[in-house]
C-alpha cells in the first residue's frame, strides 16, 4: 500500500516515513499544501496523511479540492485543533478521519489499518484468500496453516495482491502502489519479486496456485 504524507514540519515528516515504511507502506513525503496537492492528484495513493496547516494550501482547501475533482482516496487529517467546529469542519471537507496532535503512532497506524480495510472486512483486518491468510496488524502470513517468511517488500506486494484479489492488476499499477518515488526500480523488479512470492506461497503447497499471470495484461491472485 503506497501513502502521501503531507507535513511541512520536516522532523515529523521524517518520522512518519520511517515508521510507516518499518510498517511495510511504501511512503512519499510532500512539505506544503501546493506540491502536496499536485502529487496528491497526479499519482494513485491507498491513503493520505494530511497536516491541516499547511503553507501555501492548508490542509481543508486540498481535501475540498480532492473531493471536488473526484479524487475519493482515504484521507486522515492531523490537526493541533481540538475544538467541536474543528473536527465538524474537517470531516465536511471530505476527511475521513481526524487526529489530533500530539498523537500516538500506533493509533495513527490503527487508523490507517481501518480505513484501508475493504467494507466487507469491517470484523476483522486478516486478509484471506482461499486458505492464504495475512494479517496486516502483525505481518504474519499463513497458508494451510503453516507460516510464510516474506520480506518487507514480498509482504507489501503479497498484502497489496490480496486487497485487490481477482483484479488483474498490471506492472504499472502495481509498481505504483507498493514502490515509492525513492524506489530503484529496473523494468524487471515486478516479475522478479511475483517469482519470489511464487516460490514461498505457490510452489511448497499442493493446493492450486494462486498467482496467476495474464500475459500482456498483468497478474491477479485468486483462487
Ligand atoms: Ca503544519
Amino acid at each position: 500500500m503506497r501513502l502521501l504524507v503531507i507535513e511541512d514540519e520536516h522532523k515529523i515528516a521524517q518520522a512518519l516515513k520511517r515508521g510507516l515504511e518499518q510498517e511495510h507502506y511504501a511512503v512519499d513525503l510532500e512539505f506544503d499544501g501546493e506540491d502536496g496537492l499536485a502529487t496528491a492528484e497526479a499519482e494513485e495513493y491507498d491513503l493520505i496523511v494530511l497536516d491541516r496547516m499547511l503553507p501555501g494550501k492548508d490542509g481543508m482547501q486540498i481535501c475540498k479540492q480532492l473531493r471536488q475533482n473526484g479524487k475519493h482516496t482515504p484521507i486522515i487529517m492531523l490537526t493541533a485543533k481540538d475544538s467541536i467546529t474543528d473536527r465538524v469542519e474537517g470531516l465536511d471537507a471530505g476527511a475521513d478521519d481526524y487526529l489530533v496532535k500530539p498523537f500516538s503512532f500506533e493509533e495513527l497506524l490503527a487508523r490507517i489499518r481501518a480505513l484501508l480495510r475493504r467494507p466487507h472486512e469491517a470484523a476483522s483486518s486478516v486478509l484471506e484468500v482461499g486458505d492464504l491468510k495475512l494479517d496486516p496488524a502483525n505481518f504474519s502470513v499463513t497458508r494451510d496453516g503453516q507460516p510464510i517468511v516474506l520480506s518487507s517488500k514480498e509482504f507489501a506486494l503479497l498484502e497489496y495482491l490480496m486487497r485487490n484479489s481477482g483484479r488483474v492488476l498490471s506492472k504499472d499499477t502495481i509498481m505504483s502502489h507498493v514502490w515509492d518515488f525513492d524506489a530503484d526500480i529496473l523494468p524487471n523488479t515486478i516479475e522478479v519479486y511475483i517469482g519470489y512470492l511464487r516460490n514461498k506461497i505457490d510452489k511448497p503447497f499442493k493446493s492450486p496456485n494462486l498467482i496467476h499471470t495474464r500475459r500482456g495484461f498483468g497478474y491477479t491472485l485468486k483462487v
